[in-house]
C-alpha cells in the first residue's frame, strides 16, 4: 500500500503533458501510473484533470533571517512559497545578519531557520572579497552556489572588481561549484546616477535610465568572459533584458556552462509601471519595456533560462515612502529596491506564459523546476515527476480565476508590485515529499516540515 495517490492529474514534466496517476511512498515517487490504474493507497488527492507540475523551485529569494525578520522570516516566506508553489527555495547569503560566508555560519542559519520552513531549502552561500578561503568549506556544507555583487552593494556585503572574481571563479572552478553574480557595471551605474542628480532628475524616468541596459549587458559580458577563461561555472541572476539573454545563450551554444534566471516580474511588469506607480515597482535591475518582456519570453521558450525566480527583496512599507534604517528617503534613488513576490510567481507565469501567449506547461515545468534543480546540482532529488525523486507536486487549476490582494499575501509586510493584478491559473495544492504543506491559498503543513536540501555529490 502506497502513502499517497495523487490521481487523475494532468502530469506535466519538461518533456510532456500526460494524464495519470503518481504514487508516493516514503516521501518519494513511486510509480507513475496510467490512467484508471487506482493502487491502493492511505490517502487519495483528486487532482479532478488539473495540471500536476512538479515543485517549482525559486533560485533566488532574501528571506531576511536571520537578521531583519522584520522585513521577512522563514515562517512567513517559505508559507507564501509554499501556497504560490515553490516547493524548494534556494536562499540568498546577504540580507542576513551575519551573511553567510563561512561554514560555522551556515550551521548557525540552518539552526535557526530549519525549525520554521514549510518548504525545503537551499543555501546560497556569500562571496566577498574576504571570504575566498572559506568556498570550499561553504562548498562542503552544501552550498548550491555562490552569490557575487558586480554592482552596488549594501554597507555588509561588499561587491567584486574583476580581478577578485577571476580569482574566486578560479577558487570555485576547484570543487566543481558555481559562481553567481548580480551582474549591473558598477561604473556605469553610479555614473548615471550622480549624472541623474546633478540634472535634478529625481523622477522615476530618471532612475530607470540611472540603469541603463548596457549596464546589465557590460558585467554580464564580462562575467561570461572571466567563466570561459576559468572554466568556472557562472549564473547570471535575474536577467531583465532579452539582448543580455541572447548572449548568454550565445555562450550556452559555445559549450560553456553559463546558466541564469529571469524572474516573474521581468516577464509580467514594465517600466510604465515603475513611472505610474513609483516605490513597490522599484527593483535592479530595473522592468524594461513591454516589447522587451515580450522578447523575453522567448528565452523562457526555447531554455535559456534555469530559472523563473521571484528574487523575493521584501521589507517594510516604511523603507518604501518613508526611511530606511532611520535615513529620510528623498528622492526615488534613495528608496527600498525589490519586489516582494515568492507568493505569486508560479500563478503569474502560468497567466503570463500558458494563458496569455500560449506557452506550453512543459516550458514552465522546464524552466521553474527541471533546469534550475540541474543548475544548482540538486536534479536527481528535486526538479521532475519521475520514480525516486521526491514528491514535490503542484496542482494547479487552469481555470481558477484570482486576483492579487495584500490580505492574500502571507508576508511580514503584506506590500507588493503583484497586489492588483488578476489572472487565471492557480497552484491550489502544493505537496512536498508527499505531504500536503498548503491548499487554496492556506497552510496545512507543520512548521518545520521544510528540510535543507544540500549539492548531491
Ligand atoms: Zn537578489
Amino acid at each position: 500500500m502506497y502513502d499517497l495517490l495523487v490521481k487523475n492529474g494532468k502530469i506535466v514534466t519538461a518533456e510532456a503533458v500526460e494524464c495519470g496517476n503518481i504514487a508516493i511512498q516514503n516521501g518519494k515517487i513511486a510509480a507513475i501510473l496510467a490512467e484508471g490504474e487506482e493502487p491502493e493507497a492511505a490517502k487519495v488527492i483528486d487532482a479532478k484533470g488539473n495540471y500536476v507540475f512538479p515543485g517549482a523551485i525559486d533560485t533566488h529569494a532574501h528571506l531576511n533571517d536571520p537578521g531583519y525578520e522584520w522585513r521577512e522570516d522563514y515562517a512567513h516566506g517559505t508559507a507564501a512559497a509554499a501556497v504560490g508553489g515553490y516547493t524548494t527555495i534556494v536562499d540568498m547569503p546577504l540580507q542576513n545578519e551575519p551573511a553567510l560566508t563561512n561554514a560555522e555560519l551556515f550551521d548557525i542559519k540552518n539552526a535557526k531557520v530549519g525549525p520554521n520552513a514549510y518548504v525545503d531549502y537551499c543555501f546560497w552561500g556569500g562571496l566577498i572579497p574576504d571570504n575566498f578561503d572559506d568556498l570550499k568549506g561553504l562548498d562542503e556544507k552544501g552550498c548550491v552556489a555562490f552569490k557575487s555583487f558586480i554592482g552596488p552593494v549594501s554597507p555588509d556585503y561588499s561587491s567584486l572588481n574583476y580581478g577578485q572574481a577571476y580569482e574566486a571563479m578560479q577558487i570555485i572552478k576547484e570543487f566543481d561549484g558555481r559562481a553567481g553574480f548580480h551582474c549591473e557595471d558598477f561604473a556605469t551605474i553610479k555614473w548615471q546616477e550622480q549624472r541623474m542628480k546633478k540634472e535634478g532628475r529625481l523622477d522615476w524616468q530618471g532612475f530607470l535610465d540611472s540603469r541603463p541596459v548596457i549596464a546589465e549587458m557590460l558585467a554580464t559580458v564580462d562575467i561570461i568572459e572571466i567563466a570561459k577563461a576559468t572554466g568556472c561555472k557562472a549564473h547570471i541572476c535575474h536577467v531583465s533584458s532579452p539582448d543580455v539573454a541572447q548572449k548568454i545563450k550565445e555562450a550556452q551554444q559555445e559549450g560553456y556552462d553559463i546558466t541564469a534566471e529571469t524572474c516573474t516580474h521581468y516577464l509580467s511588469m514594465t517600466d510604465k509601471d515603475v513611472i505610474e506607480n513609483g516605490p513597490l515597482f522599484k527593483c535592479a535591475p530595473p522592468l524594461r519595456s513591454q516589447e522587451e518582456v515580450d522578447r523575453l519570453w522567448s528565452y523562457v521558450e526555447d531554455g535559456t533560462f534555469s530559472g523563473i525566480a521571484s528574487d523575493h527583496s521584501p521589507c517594510s512599507y516604511d523603507e518604501k515612502f518613508n526611511e530606511i534604517l532611520g535615513q529620510k528617503i528623498n528622492n526615488v534613488f534613495d528608496v527600498w529596491g525589490g519586489i516582494s513576490g515568492i507568493q505569486s510567481g508560479m500563478q503569474v507565469s502560468f497567466y503570463e506564459g500558458c494563458v496569455k501567449r500560449g506557452v506550453s506547461p512543459t516550458v514552465l515545468a522546464n524552466a521553474m523546476a527541471k533546469k534550475p534543480a540541474e543548475a544548482f546540482g540538486i536534479y536527481g532529488q528535486k526538479g521532475d515527476i519521475r520514480i525516486g525523486f521526491d514528491a514535490d507536486l503542484v496542482i494547479l487549476d487552469p481555470e481558477k480565476e484570482w486576483e492579487i490582494t495584500s490580505e492574500s499575501l502571507l508576508y511580514v509586510n503584506q506590500i507588493s508590485a503583484f497586489v492588483g493584478m488578476k489572472g487565471k491559473g492557480l497552484p491550489v495544492c502544493t505537496i512536498v515529499r508527499g505531504n500536503v504543506v498548503a491548499e487554496d491559498g492556506k497552510i496545512t503543513g507543520e512548521k518545520g516540515c521544510g528540510h535543507l536540501v544540500t549539492k548531491l555529490r
